[in-house]
């Protein structure tokens, strides 16, 4: 039976990431992954005369983990940044688009937003540090305490839904945004607590720098592609893992294939999977983490891609995207402009939009077939967008269980996961389900758990 001192199942970007730290150290690493590729939702294709994204779309500047892998992986050379028309974004009211109010002077003019809002919006300067209490609140009620339900329905819900694909109501404040929980905290008012900082900030001469969006040129699959390059020699594509077992050795790790089982004996076990698939995996050995991890929502959602001819679109197209909340009862979450944030990904003339629906908000649309699902997307785009009549070509996704929700009471699944990973020594549970669902989240842990395990390890 081979030994492996490492084991890393699952290639999204959070098993990839750790591989690429972990070997840069250490020789003695395997990574086995389901799929033919590793990148899990992160899939880009050269389709549609350009570049589709079927999961994540965008990146963003500002984070050290994520520049590091850039960098150590050479792929500096095939950044793409945003188009800075990218830089306005949409929100429907009243089926309108309208734009998301960026400074000051916007935020009195728009109308997404009622005078009466904008009033309530001034009164929260004067709010008070509530009494300290650890009380685990969700998005929604804190966003309405704060700011009434305006805010909540018109900027909090359609923003939320456009990270999460989540419910507001359901989300945990201190495990999506826990900024805004310390903002309270600290001035009472997040009005007073942001505007603070950045005077702080600016007085000491640490302004922040003003993030921006890039992708690759090929798309966002060249991260995990690149790994893939770089480490081929400790990836085994194509497998399948079954249930972990564990005897006085250590780990066994059976993975199936084409033609034949190879079992496998590991010191340890990195699992780099979803939730569900965890649970599965870890069921014979420790029933109680396997419930736990069985407990984690998730979000599913389909992506369809729509290209048009770019004369058939009356809007300008001029921004990142459209948002819609859910007080507006479309069937659709969102419309990103695709060809206007990198002109480089869709042909001359072309309007390339990648449309997005189900979420938590509408799981059942998902298993709509491909066909009703372009229809869907293409008759809510056009309204909203004014589309006219005329060819479209399209590609559909379906990602089911995709995105997990950090819902109110994350803390006790947090808690199990971490005892489990105490009383099984040499088996760790990295991914999405924990410390951030984001491409540079995910990385920044894979690189974080490269150095927990060389700590462990002394
Ligand atoms: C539609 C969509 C849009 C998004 N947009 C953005 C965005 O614009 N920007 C951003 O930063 N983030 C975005 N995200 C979030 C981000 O892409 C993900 O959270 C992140 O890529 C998850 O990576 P992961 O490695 O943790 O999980 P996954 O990508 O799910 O990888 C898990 C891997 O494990 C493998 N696997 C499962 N079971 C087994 C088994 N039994 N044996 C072997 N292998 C197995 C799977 O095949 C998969 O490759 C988006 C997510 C989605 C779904």
């Amino acid at each position: 039976m081979k030994h492996v001192k490492y084991v890393i199942v699952g290639g999204g970007i959070s098993g990839a990431t750790l591989l690429h730290a972990l070997s840069q150290r250490e020789k003695d690493v395997l990574l086995l992954e389901r799929k033919e590729r590793l990148g899990g939702v992160i899939r880009s294709e050269n389709i549609l005369g350009g570049v589709i994204e079927r999961g994540p779309n965008t990146l963003q500047t500002g984070n050290a983990h994520l520049e590091q892998l850039i960098d150590e992986l050479d792929l500096a050379g095939q950044l793409v940044t945003a188009d800075p028309a990218a830089g306005k974004r949409y929100v429907l009211r009243d089926g309108k688009p309208r734009t998301v109010p960026a400074n000051p002077r916007s935020l009195i003019e728009t109308r997404l937003v009622s005078a009466r809002a904008k009033l309530r919006l001034l009164r929260e300067w004067l709010a008070k540090a509530p009494p300290k209490n650890n009380r685990d609140e969700s998005v929604g009620a804190f966003v309405e305490r704060h700011f009434g339900p305006e805010p909540l329905n018109y900027g909090v819900d359609p923003f939320v839904s456009g990270i999460y694909a989540g419910d507001p109501h359901r989300l945990s404040l201190r495990h999506t945004f826990p900024v805004l929980q310390e903002l309270e905290r600290e001035y009472g008012s997040v009005i007073k607590g942001v505007m603070r900082r950045a005077k702080e900030r600016k007085l000491e001469g640490k302004e922040r720098k003003k993030r921006t969006l890039f992708s690759f040129r090929k798309g966002l699959q060249s991260l995990p592609q690149a790994i893939e390059q770089r480490w081929k020699e400790k990836i085994i594509i194509g497998v399948d893992i079954k249930p972990l077992e564990r005897n006085e050795e250590g780990w066994r790790v059976v993975a199936v294939r084409e033609g034949g089982i190879e079992a496998i004996r590991a010191e340890n076990v990195i699992l780099a999977l979803d939730g569900r698939g965890a649970a599965e995996i870890v069921g014979p050995i420790d029933a109680m983490l396997s419930e736990q991890l069985g407990k984690i929502e998730y979000a599913s959602i389909a992506v369809v891609s729509l290209l048009y001819d770019r004369s058939a679109v009356a809007h300008s197209l001029n921004g990142f995207g459209l948002l819609v909340p859910s007080a507006e009862k479309r069937d659709i979450l969102g419309v990103i402009f695709s060809s206007t944030i990198f002109p480089s990904h869709a042909s001359e003339g072309k309007a390339l939009l990648t449309v997005f629906i189900g979420g938590v908000r509408r799981p059942e649309l998902v298993d709509l077939s491909q066909e009703e699902l372009i229809q869907l997307a293409h008759h809510e785009t056009a309204d909203v967008l004014s589309i006219g009549s005329g060819s479209i070509e399209a590609e559909v996704t379906n990602w089911r269980m995709a995105i997990p929700q950090y819902n109110v009471g994350y803390d006790e699944i947090l808690a199990g996961i971490e005892a489990a990973e105490e009383r099984n020594p040499g088996l760790y549970l990295l991914g999405s389900y924990r410390n951030g669902v984001s491409i540079p989240d995910c990385v920044k842990n894979g690189y974080l758990l490269a150095k927990r395990l060389k700590e462990d390890r002394k």
